[in-house]
This record gives C-alpha cells, sequence and structure tokens, in this order.
C-alpha cells in the first residue's frame, strides 16, 4: 500500500523537547476562538492530542515519575510503525496536559473543533488522545456536545512513551483503525484501549497501574480490535451526538460550563462541607453510599439546601447498579440513574447551561443519557 503524508498543523507543532512541547501547547489550551483547515484527502481521519501519559516522558524504561503531556502528536504518531497505512492523518496538538488539568473550557474547544472538522467532506473519523485520569470524564461530555455519526474515538495510554513496553502506540494504532472504520459511525463517542471498544457513558478507569485500567464494569465492551480489523457485538441506546441537544456549534458563545460540586458521602461524614458546596455553585452531586444512602444528619442538610434553583443530584460511591428515583432519600433530588458522580456533574453542568433547573425536566435527562 502506498505510504500517505501525515500532515500537522503548522501553528500547533509542538518541539520534541519535553519542557518546549508543553510550553508552546498551553498557550492555546481551552481557547474559544476555533478555525480549522480545509482537509484535502477523503477518508482522513483527524487526530486531536490533549497531553496525557500517552505523551508523557520520563527516565528511560520506568512506569512512574515521568510528566504527563511531554512530547508532541508528531512524535508520537512517527513511534507507530504502519499507522499511516490505514488512513490519511490530520494532526492537532489541542494541549499537552495531564489530564487532571482539564477544565470545561478545554471541553468545549475540544467540542467546537470537532463539530467544525466534521462538517469536511473528507474528514472520515476523529482520535482524541487524552490522559487516562479523567478521561472517562471527557468522552461523556463530547458524547453530548459533538454533532456528527462519524466515529469520535478517545485513547491514551498507562506506561509513559519513554517507558518499556509502552502502551500508546498499540492503543493509537486501534483508534485509528476503528475511527477509519465505516461500521464505527453512529455508535457516539467511543474509548479505545487494551484491544476492547467501550461506550463514552460506560467507560471508567478502574485501576491505578494496570494496562486494561479503561473498562465499562457490568456494561463491557461495545466490540474488539484485531489488526486492522474492528468486531463490534453491543451498542448504546442512550441518546448522544447526532441526537443529542447539548451539541455545542463552532460559534456557539459558550466558554465554560456552570459550576457542580461534587460531595463524596462515608461514614461520620461532616455534612457542613455541603453549605461550603451550595455557596460555591450552581448545584451539587452526592455520592451516597451504596444506593444512593446518607447519614440522617447528611440528609437533613441536603433537604435543606436543595430547591428548583439549585438542583441535586443523588448517585453511588458503588460503580455497580442503579439509583431509582422512588428510593431517593431526599425528596426533592435526582436520581443519578446509573451514572457516577463525576458523569452526572457533566450532564447536570450541560442541563444548567440550558437553564434546566426544575426536577421532573432534570429526572427526565438522566434518563435519556
Ligand atoms: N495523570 C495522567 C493523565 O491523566 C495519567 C494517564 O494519562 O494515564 O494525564
Amino acid at each position: 500500500m502506498k505510504k500517505r503524508k501525515l500532515r500537522v498543523l503548522a501553528s500547533s507543532i509542538a518541539a520534541v523537547s519535553s519542557i518546549a512541547a508543553s510550553a508552546i501547547a498551553l498557550t492555546s489550551c481551552g481557547g474559544n476562538n476555533v478555525t480549522v483547515p480545509d482537509i484535502t484527502e477523503k477518508g482522513t481521519v483527524v487526530i486531536l492530542a490533549t497531553g496525557g501519559t500517552i505523551a508523557g516522558s520520563g527516565e528511560a524504561g520506568k512506569e512512574t515519575g515521568y510528566k504527563p503531556g511531554s512530547i508532541s502528536v508528531e512524535s508520537l504518531i512517527a513511534s507507530v510503525p504502519g499507522i499511516e497505512e490505514i488512513a490519511p492523518l490530520h494532526a492537532q496538538q489541542v494541549c499537552n496536559i495531564n489530564s487532571d488539568d482539564v477544565t470545561s473550557k478545554v471541553w468545549i474547544q475540544l467540542a467546537k473543533t470537532i463539530n467544525a472538522y466534521a462538517e469536511d467532506p473528507d474528514v472520515a473519523g476523529f482520535v482524541v488522545m487524552h490522559g487516562t485520569d479523567t478521561m472517562e470524564e471527557t468522552a461523556y461530555f463530547l458524547n453530548l456536545a459533538v454533532k456528527t455519526k462519524k466515529p469520535v474515538v478517545i485513547t491514551g495510554s498507562m506506561r509513559p512513551a519513554t517507558s518499556i513496553s509502552a502502551d500508546g502506540p498499540m492503543n493509537l494504532y486501534q483508534s485509528v483503525v476503528v475511527a477509519a472504520n465505516p461500521e464505527s459511525e453512529g455508535k457516539g463517542v467511543m474509548g479505545v484501549f487494551s484491544d476492547s471498544i467501550y461506550s463514552a457513558r460506560s467507560m471508567q478507569k478502574v485501576s491505578t497501574f494496570d494496562v486494561t485500567a479503561i473498562a465499562a464494569g457490568p456494561m463491557g465492551a461495545l466490540g474488539f480490535v484485531r489488526n486492522k480489523e474492528v468486531f463490534y457485538y453491543e451498542e448504546s441506546i442512550k441518546k448522544h451526538t447526532y441526537n443529542s441537544e447539548f451539541v455545542i456549534a463552532p460559534d456557539d458563545k459558550i466558554k465554560q460550563l456552570p459550576d457542580v460540586a461534587i460531595v463524596y458521602f462515608a461514614a461520620d461524614a461532616d455534612p457542613s462541607i455541603i453549605d461550603w458546596a451550595k455557596a460555591h455553585s450552581k448545584g451539587l452531586v452526592v455520592a451516597g453510599a451504596g444506593a444512593g444512602e446518607f447519614s440522617e444528619k447528611f440528609i437533613k442538610k441536603l433537604n435543606g439546601v436543595v430547591s428548583d434553583n439549585y438542583p441535586v443530584v443523588i448517585s453511588s460511591r458503588i460503580d455497580s447498579g442503579v439509583i431509582t428515583q422512588d428510593s431517593v432519600l431526599v425528596k426533592k433530588a435526582v436520581a443519578a440513574n446509573d451514572l457516577p458522580a463525576q458523569k452526572a456533574a457533566i450532564l447536570l453542568r450541560l442541563a444548567l447551561s440550558k437553564g434546566y433547573t426544575e426536577q421532573n425536566k432534570l429526572i427526565e435527562l438522566f434518563k435519556q443519557y
């Protein structure tokens, strides 16, 4: 097969030197003005790099003690043998940061960028390179904010690029395979990690170090990747991408999402943290014990803050199962369904950005998305 040329947006090429790479990319990270170049090769996969361990650099061979978001997208792609044979690639360095530093400004910039490229008929799909720590949040946000049936894949790695047996190159290769495959269309944003494909809604980080750290608990994988082949078995039935009401168009004026606080309940937890949350946010997600349960003093405090102007969503600190509305102990609060707190917060922030604060409307949204 013919060798294809990789094009990298000139203005955003980060230097190979780790320090310089971060400094250059960070200047435009989370910026609001999105302009994308015209893509001229049919079937192009656009790779948007944001940093993370996949772009991490450290002591040669070591798995720990590295700096995430150090290596440019150009160098990372160049380290994957045969990737240019899958599809024409167009790379853009959106940021080069640790994913723990990702903000709603970065999410919005990513959604706008994808929506702008998606209008180009020569673009076949997208791969977002991202740190694994908050990958599930960015995936779920994009699942609700991008409007396209073109495949959008998110990936990263658990080992830095400079470690022995780095997992980034294979994850990137497999992500491009998935993004270039027409069977991936209309499935919403998907995570590709260690041979498996996950829905953005179900994927979660489940280990602090394992190379299979991105998984989907009881929902499992949508499918698998082997070499250049994609095998699908499942699909998410929840609303996303092309039928989401939270799409953020490239010219949308929104700069960031309203703040939502997350409070984690534990035995004997002091409920006064809820007063602080109320004073510093537009809404609250509480991760309860078991099926969204709390101490009497927590329930009393939550009943005191919840209203149609200050919504409270009840999720669980347990990673498996569902919270039903009739089991919610704070009667004016909303069940997060099966969403973990960090994803429930994203749906609540998007709902608040549309002015939805009323309990019944939020209950409906948490069932649909
Ligand atoms: N701290 C890193 C990040 O999320 C971890 C990783 O990518 O695996 O950016």
